[in-house]
């Protein structure tokens, strides 16, 4: 399970929610949710705000709800609210029977705006968009009054119900909460509550043509829900004010705390919708699923386990200031969770065909290979060696430097759980002079790996059998941006010029152990020496395999860590 009752973590909100507990304030109950706005796939990000609020629900026996913040319907689409469901449920967290929408409520929201309006906190007005925002003033200057705020009671009211009814072009009207325009908080003046928008809803159709501002129908919501801790990101600090004004001049049952905090940002990547969209409609991905993405269901796709995924989340922690994780961090989440469990496999990714000279041709014989070195458990599996083999391009060179100590004209090297090979002689393409073929001898006497003499080499090498191995594609990514806050300055170049050319790179004849022909999709295994790699979701079918590789072997987060500890 992800998060369990008996859990030690600890944080400040944790803090906050059981000194709740403690002082019996709501009754002792504990109800958070999570209100993803349904414009787009669920991200890394999104994932620590899941954590923390199903983990809180669930260490403190409390309940967790699924509320989709469906206001805005220009944006929103039947789509991304099925991809969010499915991705929570992956991640391993359950809303059970407490979906809901804030479009259930509009009903409700509307009668919460007329009860504004009659108690003179609400009012229409009539200022175009330009005019609000001028009247709004700045940072550092009061705003202005709109000539409309002093409208009557019975003049609002009707313009309202006749907002409602379609009377009036998007831009016309907006419904405002009259609070103070020369408050030193932006938020508070006289902010817009709700908006005309002619726009077809994915849930409610063409029923309403005006929908409430995310202040006013977050709180409220969370109110009418009977949530206790509604947990958010840094940014709606100063939203705050606001939130608690609308519940308090309702006079609400239910007054949520609300509690910030910092979002989650990671190197080399970037996580707002509105980026990410644009990542897929430009097509510098394939989709929100791609596997370069921090999106849930790109991840997945490479490869991460949400295992992984929720140990990263723990990892990063909740806090209180904004910061950038390393992208290292959660290379080494997924490192750390696939290594025990992981088997090992055999396979070469750019072939060089190597001839061993006296191996008799026709012969063929079954090796025994281990599944995983650290764990016996994981038992043994047969392997076939032939005369002919691939071994990696980049295990050979005819003309190596000093520090080379693979396969190299005369010298001998360990072929992992097989033979010592000795390279004698090679074949040249004879137009570009590449090196096609490596005939080799193998002794005998070395099967298994090891020599009776006590000889030592000083590599040992993946290969495959030429004949019996199987073809596929692999797929290896790299980061999707070259600089590490990608768009993060604002008078730098925009993320869009900042994309790695060189973020996927498509090896097409790679080849495979023969056990692996009939993996199943999302599978996972290490290539041994090469790194992780999972069988590709979508595009991947027998006879034409699909590989990504999830994470190369490589781990630089582990010796960042180490450093530290010594
Ligand atoms: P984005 O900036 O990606 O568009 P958003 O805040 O608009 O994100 P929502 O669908 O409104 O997306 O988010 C749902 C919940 O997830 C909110 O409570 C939000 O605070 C939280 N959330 C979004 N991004 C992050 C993040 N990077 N780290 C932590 N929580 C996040
Ligand atoms: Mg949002």
């Amino acid at each position: 399970m992800p998060s369990d009752e008996n859990s030690t973590r600890s944080d400040f909100i944790r803090n906050i929610v059981e000194d709740d507990i403690k002082t019996n304030k709501n009754n002792g109950l504990v109800s958070t949710r999570f209100p993803p706005e349904p414009n787009g796939y669920l991200h890394i990000g999104h994932a620590k705000s899941i954590c923390l609020n199903f983990g809180i629900a669930t260490e403190k026996k409390g309940t967790c709800n699924l509320r989709f913040d469906d206001t805005n319907p220009v944006k929103e689409d039947a789509e991304y609210v099925k991809s969010i469901k499915s991705d929570i449920k992956w991640l391993g967290f359950d809303w059970k029977d407490r979906l809901h929408y804030t479009s259930d409520y509009f009903e409700s929201l509307y009668n919460y705006a007329v009860e504004l309006i009659k108690k003179e906190k609400a009012y229409v007005c009539s200022l175009g968009p330009d005019d609000i925002r001028e009247y709004r003033g700045t940072l550092t200057e009061p705003g202005k009054d709109s000539p409309y705020r002093n409208r009557l009671v019975g003049e609002n009211l009707d313009l309202f119900v006749r907002m409602r009814a379609g009377e009036f072009e998007e831009g016309e009207h907006v419904l405002r909460a009259k609070i103070d325009m020369s408050s030193p908080n932006m938020n508070m003046r006289d902010p817009a509550i709700y908006r005309i928008r002619k726009a077809y809803h994915h849930k409610t159709g063409n029923d309403w043509c005006i929908y409430p501002m995310y202040d006013f129908s977050h709180c409220l919501s969370d109110s009418i829900e009977g949530i206790t801790h509604s947990i958010c990101t840094l940014e709606f600090e100063d939203h705050r004010p606001l939130y608690d004004w609308i519940l308090d001049e309702l006079n609400t049952k239910c007054h949520p705390r609300q509690i910030e905090f910092a979002r989650l940002n990671l190197s080399y990547t970037v996580m707002s919708k509105r980026k990410l969209l644009k990542l897929v409609e430009s097509n510098i991905v394939n989709g929100w699923d791609d596997p370069r993405l921090p999106t849930i269901s790109g991840m997945r796709r490479r490869g991460y386990t949400s295992g992984s995924i929720r140990n990263f989340c723990e990892r990063v922690g909740v806090a209180k200031r904004d910061s950038m994780v390393d992208l290292a961090l959660l290379e080494y989440s997924i490192r750390d969770d696939l290594n025990t469990s992981t088997p090992r496999r055999l396979s070469v990714l750019n072939p060089l065909k190597i001839i061993i000279d006296n191996y008799p041709e026709g012969q063929e014989e079954e090796l025994e290979a281990l599944n995983h070195p650290g764990d016996p458990e994981m038992g043994t599996r047969k392997i076939p060696f032939s005369r002919e083999l691939y071994i990696e391009k980049d295990d050979f060179m005819e003309d190596p430097p000093k520090k080379f100590f693979r396969l190299t004209p005369g010298r001998e090297v360990r072929l992992r759980f097989a033979y010592y090979i000795k390279c004698e002689s090679v074949i040249k393409d004879e137009k570009t002079g590449e090196v096609v073929e490596v005939h080799c001898t193998y002794d005998p006497e070395t099967k298994g790996g090891s020599s009776p003499d006590g000889r030592k080499v000083k590599a040992t090498m993946h290969w495959v059998s030429a004949a019996h191995s199987v073809k596929a594609e692999v797929r290896l990514y790299d980061r999707l941006f070259n600089v590490e806050n990608p768009g993060g300055d604002k008078n730098g170049p925009d993320f869009m010029e900042s994309i790695n050319p060189e973020s996927l790179k498509v090896l097409t004849d790679c080849h495979l152990e023969p056990g692996l022909a009939d993996s199943s999709p999302e599978s996972m295994y290490q290539f041994e020496r090469l790194g992780y790699f999972c069988v590709d979701s979508k595009d991947s079918m027998p006879g034409s395999l699909v590989f990504n590789r999830t994470v190369s072997l490589r781990d630089s987060w582990a010796k960042v860590a180490n450093k530290r500890k010594k």
